[in-house]
């Protein structure tokens, strides 16, 4: 049985010559912590997985333990843990969320059986919830559209990316969010593939799509700045290939140009 156990929002592992485990039973023997909003969330490495609060952190951990942030998670860890410790902090930053019915207001309950939570009063059953985002390499002949947002740190350039709203199909996302950001059109939007990101509750749907009019006019709001990029003059601080922001870039220098010239000569 492993514990995804959080406190202030850092998960609890065990560190040994570099490598991270989450704990099981046995390990938190003698650790004093009281369990909050405890939950089911599925299995790992053949072992059953709960995830939950404490609130009452011990003066200090045993060795070889520490808290960690999900962000240094991704970075360090393997991509399997890191899908399911995504997945328990993704479920409780909506188990807190969701301590009471927002219908009545009378506190609400883990159902058995499924990943929900019902209100035992008036009977409203909420599951959980995940923000669906798209996220877009845009090809103009042999250059990547990149740009820069406003929050993210100096000189590193990405996709654009952004969340999809409610009555929109994935490629009228794409389609709304390049046209808003960067005032320009774009065709033949394709799906790429897609990422679990948990920080807190968002699916990445990764697409191609071809430049097809338009001049870049940057909206000021999400981004700084966007060009044109070559494969030879790409920004030294590009996303890296755990995220899918650097998987389409990687598409882009070893596929996107001959693909999208293979499929203009058709
Ligand atoms: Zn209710």
């Amino acid at each position: 049985m492993l514990w995804f156990l959080f406190y202030n929002n850092k998960l609890l592992v065990k560190i040994n010559n570099d490598t991270i485990a989450i704990p099981n039973k046995k390990d938190l023997t003698g650790l004093e912590i009281k369990l909050e909003r405890e939950i089911y969330i599925g299995s790992f490495d053949n072992s059953s997985c709960f995830a939950a609060d404490f609130t009452n952190a011990p003066q200090s951990l045993p060795d070889g333990f520490n808290y960690m942030s999900l962000r240094k998670l991704f970075n360090k860890s393997c991509e399997d843990m890191f899908g399911m410790a995504g997945r328990a902090y993704q479920i409780m930053h909506w188990v807190r969320k969701n301590q009471f019915c927002g219908k009545c207001g009378s506190p609400m309950e883990n159902k058995a059986g499924e990943l929900s939570r019902k209100c035992p009063n008036c009977g409203t059953t909420i599951y959980p919830h995940i923000s669906p985002a798209v996220i877009v390499a845009v090809v103009k002949e042999d250059k990547l559209l990149l740009a820069r947002n406003i929050n993210f740190p100096n000189s590193f350039y990405s996709v654009l990316a952004g969340f999809v709203e409610p009555g929109e199909t994935l490629e009228e996302c794409v389609y709304r969010e390049v046209k808003e950001e960067v005032g320009i059109e774009v065709k033949n939007i394709k799906y790429f593939g897609s990422q679990p990101w948990p920080f807190p509750d968002s699916l990445m749907i990764g697409f191609t799509a071809e430049y097809a009019g338009g001049k870049i006019a940057v909206d000021h709001v999400e981004l700084l700045t966007a060009d044109w990029f070559s494969c030879s003059n790409l920004p030294v601080n590009i996303p890296n290939n755990k995220t899918i922001a650097g998987r389409l870039i990687k598409w882009f220098l070893l596929e996107g140009i001959y693909g999208l010239c293979s499929n203009n000569k058709r």
